[in-house]
C-alpha cells in the first residue's frame, strides 16, 4: 500500500527538479500535475496511478529464519490483502495465452528470494505498470558490440515507446549475466536511488551518455515535447560468458514505485 500511495523520495525530488528545465510549457504543466498528484496520493491514501502494477517482491531471507508454513503463500496472500485493503487495482490475469480473465486464485506477485546471513527478512515490493514494462527490451548482442551498439539499442527502445511508456522515464539497464538473468538485473537497477550515480566509472559513463541521448529524443513529459524525456538512467553490470553480451532495458514510467520493510 505504501509503495502505491507514496512517491519514492528520489522520484519526487527529480520530478520537482525537472520543472522548468527544458520541457515545453505543456510538458512543464504535466510535471506540475505529477508533483501535485504525488501530494494528493500521499495525503489522501490514494494510488499514485490507476495501474497499480504487476508486483515484484525481492525477498532477502536470513538463513537463520525458520518458517511455520509456506513463505511463498504468505507473500502472495500478503500482497493480495494489501491490494484489497488499499483499494488497489489488481491487474494480473489467469493466463497470458488462453484466459485473459481474473484468476481463480490470486497470485499477484513475482517473488525473487535471496538467502543472506542473519535472522531477518527484508521485503522490497515493486509494483510496475504494464505500459512501461511493454516498452522494455532485451537482446543478446555480439560480444564485440561495444558501447555504441548498447547505447543505440537502448535509445531505440525508448524512441519506439514514444509517449506510451508515460514519460518522464526512469531507465533501468542490465549489461551482462545470461539470457534469463539480464532482465532481472535491469529491473533491480530501478531500485537504486536515482539521485546517486553508478559507482563503477564505466557504468557511470554509459548512464551519462544514455541520459543525454534519450533527452535529445524530444518526447518530453507525457509526450508533450522538450528535453525532459527521462529523469534518470541506472546501469547495472554483471559477469557474462565469453561469447555473450546480454543487454536489457527495463523502462519505468514516471510512477516508479517501490517500498521496503524488514521483519
Ligand atoms: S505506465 Fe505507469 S504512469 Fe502509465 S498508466 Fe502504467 S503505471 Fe500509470
Amino acid at each position: 500500500m505504501k509503495a502505491n500511495y507514496r512517491a519514492r523520495p528520489d522520484v519526487l525530488a527529480l520530478l520537482k527538479e525537472a520543472r522548468n528545465s527544458g520541457a515545453t510549457p505543456a510538458g512543464n504543466q504535466a510535471l506540475e500535475q505529477l508533483v501535485a498528484n504525488a501530494d494528493i496520493a500521499a495525503s489522501q491514501a490514494l494510488p499514485l496511478c490507476q495501474d497499480c502494477g504487476y508486483v515484484t517482491v525481492f525477498a532477502e531471507v536470513g538463513q537463520d529464519v525458520a518458517f511455520d508454513g509456506s513463505f511463498e503463500t504468505a507473500v502472495q496472500v500478503g500482497v493480495g490483502q494489501g491490494y484489497e485493503l488499499g483499494y488497489l487495482r489488481t491487474s494480473v490475469i489467469q493466463d497470458a495465452l488462453t484466459e485473459r480473465v481474473r484468476p481463480e486464485v490470486e497470485r499477484p506477485a513475482n517473488i525473487y528470494t535471496t538467502l543472506v546471513p542473519g535472522d531477518t527478512i527484508k521485503l522490497t515490493v515493486m509494483p510496475k505498470g504494464g505500459g512501461s514494462d511493454n516498452a522494455s527490451r532485451m537482446a543478446m548482442l555480439r560480444p564485440t558490440a561495444g558501447v555504441d551498439e548498447i547505447v543505440r539499442f537502448i535509445v531505440e527502445a525508448v524512441a519506439a515507446s514514444g509517449a506510451a511508456a508515460c514519460p518522464p522515464l526512469f531507465v533501468g539497464v542490465g549489461i551482462g549475466g545470461s539470457f534469463d538473468s539480464v532482465g532481472l538485473l535491469a529491473k533491480k537497477a530501478l531500485l537504486r536511488d536515482f539521485r546517486e550515480p553508478a559507482q563503477a566509472p564505466a557504468a557511470f559513463e554509459v548512464e551519462v551518455r544514455l541520459l543525454s541521448e534519450i533527452n535529445k529524443l524530444g518526447i518530453g513529459p507525457a509526450g508533450l515535447g522538450g528535453a525532459v524525456t527521462a529523469l534518470g538512467v541506472a546501469v547495472a553490470t554483471d559477469r557474462t560468458h565469453i561469447a555473450c553480451l546480454p543487454v536489457a532495458v527495463n523502462i519505468s514510467c514516471n510512477q516508479l514505485r517501490s517500498a521496503s520493510g524488514t521483519l
